[in-house]
């Protein structure tokens, strides 16, 4: 057990003012930072209780809808107005965890949690984004369920938030605590030859809200795990889409579980709109996008369940028969 200093901060300047100290972390729901804490992976000396002052109601206005970093997942997907307008993110928040971490987890909190990695969680094995210049076992050991898009040489990690799939694919926006807003798609760092640097935040930057521009096309989420509850994605897709006599004009498509942050398949999108809303398109679009990808020897079997999960979600928004 180490020992770390605990406070409760009560307005967002005196939380950001507290980051000030170098081994400061910010604590939500803790439902991964008090993991890490109990496996070495971190250390804080103080963590800063932000629980209280973030807001976490939902609003919604012309603009869409703003939701506080505070709100716990479970409400989040339990909304009415997320249910009706963006059920995309309310099934995704529900594909997540378990009933009670949901109740427990916040959205801010979500959106910054670490690899599930198995040598990042592993104080006693080398990793590049724990320790830098250490090396990637994964790479040569157990990658199965790692990625295969966006890659290094220096880390093939995987980005576990269901929740920030569906935001990328909604275009949604981070909001910071006297910072201009981030895109969600812009805020994932590639690893490049520093994993260790996972967003593009500065140091003590807190989250305050995501906002979500009106949608008004079907959309959902679909994720393949290896348990029916209670795991992360080995693939995911968050998939919105508009059909007008059989023509796509619009889609937005996002994959979760094979790539460093959330996937938006813009290639895919640009192959898909104004043309013919088939399954043969779909796949087209698909494998389109995937040509990019370089899987490991344990992990390309993730090619061909992505390109189906992509034909599948988009054929069930379509209401194509398969
Ligand atoms: C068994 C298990 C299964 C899980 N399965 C899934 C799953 O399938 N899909 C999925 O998406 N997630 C899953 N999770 C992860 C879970 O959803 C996250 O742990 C949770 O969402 C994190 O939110 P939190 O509020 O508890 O964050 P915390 O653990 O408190 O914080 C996480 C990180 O975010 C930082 N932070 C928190 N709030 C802010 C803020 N407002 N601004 C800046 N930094 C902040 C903290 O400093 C910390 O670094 C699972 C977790 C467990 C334990
Ligand atoms: S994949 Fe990334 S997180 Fe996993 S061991 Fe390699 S460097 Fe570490």
């Amino acid at each position: 057990m180490r020992p770390f200093d605990y406070t409760r901060a009560t307005d967002p300047a005196g939380a950001v003012a507290l980051m000030a100290r170098p081994d400061a972390k910010y604590l939500a729901g803790g439902t991964n930072l008090v993991d890490l804490m109990k496996l070495g992976v971190e250390t804080p000396g103080l963590l800063v209780d932000v629980t209280r002052l973030l807001p976490a109601g939902i609003e919604e206005s012309a603009a869409g809808l703003r939701i506080g970093a505070g709100a716990r997942n479970s409400d989040v997907a339990a909304d009415p107005r997320v249910r009706e307008r963006y059920p995309v993110l309310s099934r995704a928040l529900l594909a997540g965890a378990s009933g009670q971490l949901r109740n427990a987890a916040t959205i801010g909190g979500n959106l910054l949690q670490r690899t599930r990695c198995r040598y990042f969680q592993d104080v006693t094995k080398p990793c590049n984004k724990r320790e830098p210049g250490t090396g990637c076992p994964a790479v040569t050991g157990a990658h199965r369920d790692l990625a295969i898009l966006g890659t290094s040489e220096h880390c093939v990690a995987t980005h576990p938030s269901d929740l920030a799939v569906a935001l990328a694919a909604l275009d949604a926006q981070v909001h910071l605590h006297e910072a201009a807003p981030v895109p969600l798609t812009g805020l994932y760092a590639l690893p490049g030859d520093t994993p260790q640097v996972e967003t593009v935040l500065p140091p003590g930057a807190l989250i305050t809200a995501v906002s979500l521009p009106p949608l008004g096309f079907s959309s959902g989420y679909r994720k393949v795990r290896d348990r029916a509850s209670y795991a992360f994605a080995v693939a995911s897709i968050a998939a919105a889409l508009d059909v007008v006599d059989g023509t796509v004009r619009d889609v937005r498509i996002a994959w979760g579980g094979v790539a460093p942050r959330p996937w938006r398949a813009y290639e895919a999108e640009r192959v898909l709109r104004g043309g013919p809303a088939t399954e043969a398109a779909f796949r087209a679009a698909a494998d389109a996008e995937l040509a990019a990808a370089r899987p490991l020897p344990d992990n390309a079997f993730k090619v061909p369940l992505v390109r189906n999960l992509t034909a599948a979600a988009l054929a069930e928004l379509a209401g194509v028969d398969r």
